[in-house]
């Protein structure tokens, strides 16, 4: 079973994508870790689209879509999709990508989360450095102060793009472009909506009924 996560920056569609990937073994592909890698190891690419990141601007398809067709031709199993298509024409490279290797895509969950909920989310995020586990400072503090509750460590970093006025920026560009793709999907019968204002437990558990593998 293949997948989209649709939704605002701060939606949550890293944490279900990582519930999915550990619980359920799906591959979680995310476009946003494939750039973040590619500027952590300054290659060409991340040179490239280092700057735009940081403005919370999108990089363009052309690169985009070389990402994705190489990370899902490479792909065994199910996989779920984080951070792409955040366009109409990303959705229709998409479809082209998946028609061309014979892969369905059997849903797309949109994450419906407030925009005041979404700015306060964004800007409290951080991460170990160690082993990546996510925090928010208000809703998910580490145990001790200044520990990873995982690995102990006690190197945390924060997302350059997590700034406030980068997410207003982000969000801008969501309500732009990203929500047009969702009639896109409805008029297939492929969209399902998922409340995101509710506990991340209880997200989880909407999104597994919804795929059926609750
Ligand atoms: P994310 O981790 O999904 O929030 O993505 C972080 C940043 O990576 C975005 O703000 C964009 O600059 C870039 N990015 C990720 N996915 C895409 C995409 N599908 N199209 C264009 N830019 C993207």
């Amino acid at each position: 079973m293949n997948i989209v996560l649709l939704g605002a920056p701060g939606a949550g569609k890293g944490t279900q994508a990582s519930w999915l990937h550990v619980h359920h073994g799906f591959s979680h592909l995310s476009t946003g870790d494939m750039l973040r890698s590619q500027v952590a190891s300054s290659t060409p690419l991340g040179e490239k689209v280092k700057a735009v990141m940081e403005s919370g601007g999108l990089v363009p398809d052309s690169i985009m879509l070389e990402l994705i067709a190489s990370a899902i031709q490479s792909n065994r199993g199910s996989f779920v999709l984080d951070g792409y298509p955040r366009t109409i024409s990303q959705a229709e490279s998409l479809d082209k990508v998946l028609g061309e290797l014979n892969v369905a895509l059997d849903k797309v969950i949109l994450i419906e989360v407030n925009e005041g909920e979404l700015v306060k989310r964004v800007g409290g995020r951080f991460t170990c450095q160690q082993c990546l586990t996510g925090y928010h400072t208000e809703f998910k503090p580490t145990r001790t102060l200044g520990v990873c509750d995982v690995c102990g460590s006690t190197e945390f970093v924060r997302r350059s793009d997590d700034s406030v006025d980068t997410i207003k920026a982000r969000l801008e560009i969501f309500r732009r472009e990203t929500e047009m793709i969702i009639p896109y999907y409805e008029q297939r019968s492929l969209l399902a909506r998922v409340n995101g204002m509710v506990d991340i437990d209880e997200v989880t558990a909407n999104v597994e009924k919804l795929l059926g593998i609750a």
